[in-house]
């Protein structure tokens, strides 16, 4: 990949979108080495369905700069099933003044985390293995922002997410255009875990001939989750709230 030619396709990319005011000359350093592993890693650990530069600017770096207004400055964010590190790797590039944890239950995608935060030296960026459902024992209820990208429908995320968020914090579920229907189906679990209504937020990606259209689900925290939930994961996959 030609870094010339990644550069500038960013930067249209970011100017394109109207967010071109957070893209640093380091942070596009950055994400050019963040893709080109992505890129070449890929291969090994099956990481990502999108493998072109072009389509990993719009539909990767993009699509997780466009979170970041949503945050705010200072907070401690957890970001659950980061999978290859989205949203989490682009937001720890764009912005320093947050502190992000990635968990995911696959080992060697946070293995692939853990290295590319190294790489990058992301110091605001901590990598953790293991199930949210699980994990969560010794974090409840200590972050201000939960974030997650396609990681499960709304009921399932709900319960996976909300008990790491203390009260007054907020779930950034993000989502592609079925946001709405799941958004309803969830209002009940939402409510028994100590969430209040939930919003949907249009986010759109213009990119070269289309507009791609995503939501974020953006959910309160008004009071704490009660103590049984999370439940084992076989409930709650089999008997969402
Ligand atoms: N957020 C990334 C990855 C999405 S794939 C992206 O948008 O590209 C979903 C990821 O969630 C997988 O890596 C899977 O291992 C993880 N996952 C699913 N259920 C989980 C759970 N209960 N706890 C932790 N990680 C989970």
């Amino acid at each position: 990949m030609d870094k010339s030619t990644f550069i500038s396709g960013l930067n249209r990319a970011f100017s394109q979108n109207g967010i071109s005011r957070m893209l640093t000359r380091e942070a596009g350093e950055k994400f050019f080495l963040m893709t080109e592993r992505l890129i070449t890693e890929n291969e090994k650990y099956n990481l990502t369905a999108i493998r072109e530069p072009e389509k990993i600017i719009y539909l990767h770096l993009v699509d997780c700069a466009l979170l970041s207004p949503l945050i705010p400055r200072g907070v401690a964010v957890v970001d659950i099933g980061c999978g290859a590190g989205f949203p989490s790797l682009p937001l720890a590039i764009l912005r320093d003044d947050i502190k992000i944890t990635a968990l995911d239950a696959t080992a060697k995608r946070t293995a692939y985390v853990k290295e590319t935060a190294a790489m990058l030296r992301l110091e605001n960026l901590t990598v953790v293995t293991g199930r949210a459902e699980d994990i969560v024992a010794g974090m409840r209820e200590s972050f201000d922002i939960a974030v997650s990208r396609a990681v499960a429908e709304m009921r399932i995320m709900s319960e996976l997410a909300l008990p790491f968020v203390r009260v007054g914090g907020q779930l950034l579920a993000m989502k592609g255009n079925r946001g709405k229907y799941e958004l309803s189906d969830a209002k009940r679990a939402i409510a028994m875990l100590g969430g209040r209504g939930g919003e949907c937020l249009d986010i759109k990606i213009s990119a070269p001939g289309e507009v791609i259209e995503h939501t974020v689900i953006r959910v309160r925290k008004e009071t704490k989750t009660p103590a049984g939930y999370p439940r084992a994961y076989a409930q709650i996959s089999k008997k969402p709230l």
